[in-house]
Parts: structure tokens; sequence; C-alpha cells
């Protein structure tokens, strides 16, 4: 069994992708050719915000971001404990000092209360700036917007909506992609939407940061790529890879509902007291970038990695090692507490998922979850 199906993908969408990767060979606009802008105005539109632009990943798309923002040393982004490395390496690459915030147990994202005190916390003990909180729609399901929004604005900081993991999830038939003040995706193949390479994406309504990621993404370029008016980055999503988006963006819809059906599968043949099947609170849809359960027990998660190895099922621990513990930040200049991702980290368990897994699989998971007591 596969954790994500990507070749069954390719099967399926095969002579389309063969096809437009074909032209792009032919016209050999290999850069920013007419793909790359096609895409964009198609991505700005699915999100519901006016700017897109691509660029070569997920991590240069929160870097650009915050480059745009003109964040740098002395200035404090705050960043959940339980995500992915690059929500906080981008960070300290920018010179600013990342600030760990807990999560909610139930659904993973960052925790308002615990993201208040943090703020606070910064304010009344340090020197430093507050500026910008990254939100992590983690797993696919878009983070608390209502109220880190609020808390957004009670302290003047701005949202960054790291959304690799989230494009598609909704919450009041609103886009992940459109919470943050800018949003970021990754296109990377295992993500919701996978491109065949790298790449990535930053969304935002505000015409002067568009403008200034537009030149960031591209040596700083003022009127061309051979007049620099700033320092910036080589960053740009490939045209080959655009025009694969490009397919596989038509098919997007389709993959979600596939997703969604297999996730209440799941949901519904997980009967172990033990194992915690995920939340979706009301008003949300994931895009179910992963399926994670929680076990009440590091060990019983153990038993289970080992039970489904034994019948060639892949499970994969997403986030063994919480932030605050990795030794690339460390020392911390600002401390903080994270029980609830300590917690979770020892405890959480991604299953196979895909709009391509099919019902016998997810059957053959669930026996070996429903089997150990
Ligand atoms: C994958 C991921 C990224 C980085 O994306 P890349 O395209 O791999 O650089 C950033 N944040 C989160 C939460 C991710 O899952």
């Amino acid at each position: 069994m596969q954790f994500r199906n990507l070749a069954k993908q390719y099967n399926k969408y095969r002579s389309e992708i063969d096809e437009a990767v074909g032209k792009v060979m032919e016209k050999a606009a290999f850069i920013m050719g007419e793909n790359v802008s096609e895409l964009e105005g198609s991505l700005s539109k699915y999100v519901g915000v006016k700017y897109c632009d691509t660029c070569a990943n997920g991590t240069d798309a929160l870097q650009l971001a915050l480059m745009a923002w003109g964040v740098g040393p002395n200035d404090v982004v705050f960043v959940p404990d339980f995500t992915f490395f690059s929500s906080g390496e981008v960070v300290s690459a920018v010179g600013a000092i990342p600030v760990f915030v807990d999560i909610e147990k139930d659904t993973f994202n960052i925790s308002p209360e615990s993201l208040e005190n943090a703020i606070e916390l910064v304010l009344n003990k340090t020197e430093y700036i507050p500026k910008v909180i990254v939100t992590v729609d983690l797993f696919g399901l878009p983070a608390d917007y209502k109220e880190v929004r609020a808390i957004a604005n009670k302290y003047g900081l701005y949202i960054l909506e790291d959304s690799a993991q989230g494009f598609g999830g909704t919450l009041n038939s609103k886009k992940a992609c459109s919470f943050g003040d800018i949003a970021t995706t990754s296109f990377f193949p295992a993500k919701p939407l996978g491109c065949y390479g790298d790449g990535g994406a930053i969304f935002t309504d505000n015409e002067e940061w568009h403008n200034a990621i537009k030149s960031l993404r591209i040596h700083g370029k003022g009127q061309d790529k051979y007049d620099n008016v700033r320092i910036g980055m080589n960053s740009r999503l490939d045209t080959i890879q655009a025009a694969i988006l490009d397919v596989k963006l038509k098919h997007f819809d389709d993959e979600l509902m596939a997703c969604n059906a297999n996730a209440a599968i799941y949901d519904a043949l997980i009967k172990n007291p033990h194992v915690t099947i995920p939340t979706i609170p009301e008003g949300y849809i994931s895009s179910w970038a992963q399926y994670t359960v929680l076990f009440d027990e590091n060990e019983r998660r153990e038993e289970a990695m080992q039970l489904l190895k034994n019948e060639g099922i892949p499970s994969m621990i997403y986030y063994k090692k919480p932030m605050h513990l990795q030794k690339a930040f460390s020392p911390l200049r600002v401390n903080t507490e994270c029980p609830v991702t300590e917690y979770v980290s020892q405890r959480c368990l991604s299953l196979p998922m895909g709009p391509f897994i099919t019902e016998e699989d997810i059957e053959s998971v669930c026996r070996v979850l429903n089997s150990i007591d």
C-alpha cells in the first residue's frame, strides 16, 4: 500500500499532463512561460483573493512574505510548536525571532490562548517587537481564524497563513489561503495540490506586498532582471510545473470530494476506544493533507506502527519533535511552554490517505488499528 498514491493519479490524468508538458517543451519557454501567469490567474480566482504569485517552493513562499513585510532582527514571529520545520525556519532565516506557541489538542492547530500568553510574555518580559502570527492549516484543516484574527487586531500583528497543507480547505465557505494578510501554499508532490517537483505560491489582496513579492522572487528586480532595487531571491515556479498544475487544478475539487469521502470511511470504521479520530469543527472542511489519529498512549502508537508495517501498510509520525526542541533553534531567545504539543507528538499517527486510496485499503488499515487493546 502507498502512503499517498501519486502514480495512480498520474495514470488517470496521463494524456492531459503529457500533452501539457509536451507543449511547454515545444515552445521552450521554461522560465516564466505563459502557463505561469495563467496558473496564477486560476489560483487567485479559485481562492478568492486579488493576487497570486507563484515561486519555487512553499518554504520560499513563507520567506518571501516575511521579506515583503521587512521582518528582521528584533522582530518576533509567533509560530505553532507543532508543524513542519519550514514554518519556523524562515523566521530565523530572515534574522527574526521565532516564538513557539502551543496547539489545541483536538484540531492540532494554534491555540489562541497560548498565542495571547506568548504575545504578553514578549511585550512584558523582552525588548523584542511582536510582528507576525504564522497560522498553519495543519493536516488540511484551517486554523481558528475568528479567534486568531481578533488577537492580531488587538495587538496590531500580521497573520501569515502557512497553508502548505491547507489548500482546498474551507471555513464558512471561505477558502484556505484567503485568511492571512498574506497566505502561502506548497505544491510539493504529496501536498493536497501537488506538482511533479517543487513549487509554491503566495496569496494576498494587498497590491504593494504583491509588487514587492514579484520583485523579490526575481533577484529584487526593478524595471527588469538586470535592474536590481533590493536584495531578493531566485524563486520561480518552472513553466513545466505550472502546466502540470493547470491540469491538476481542473480535477482538484473532485479529488477533495474523494478525500472527504475516504475520511468518512475511516471515521466510521475506526472503533477502538484507545484511538481518537480527527476533529473537524462545525463550519470547517479539511483538504485532508493527512488523516491523523491520536492514541491514548505512546506504546499503543508504537505497536500500531509495527503491526501496520507487518501488513505492508505505511504510516508516518507528523511530527515527532516539537519545534522548540529542534537543535537548529537553540538556544531559544524566548522560552514558552507547549505541553499539548509534547503530548500530541508522542501519540499522533498519520495513516495512508488521498483521493486514490481504495475502500479495501482503508478497511485493512482499520482492521489493524481495531485489533490493538
Ligand atoms: C510542506 C510544508 C512547508 C514547505 O513546503 P515546501 O514546498 O516543501 O518548501 C511549509 N509549511 C508546512 C506546514 C508544510 O507542510
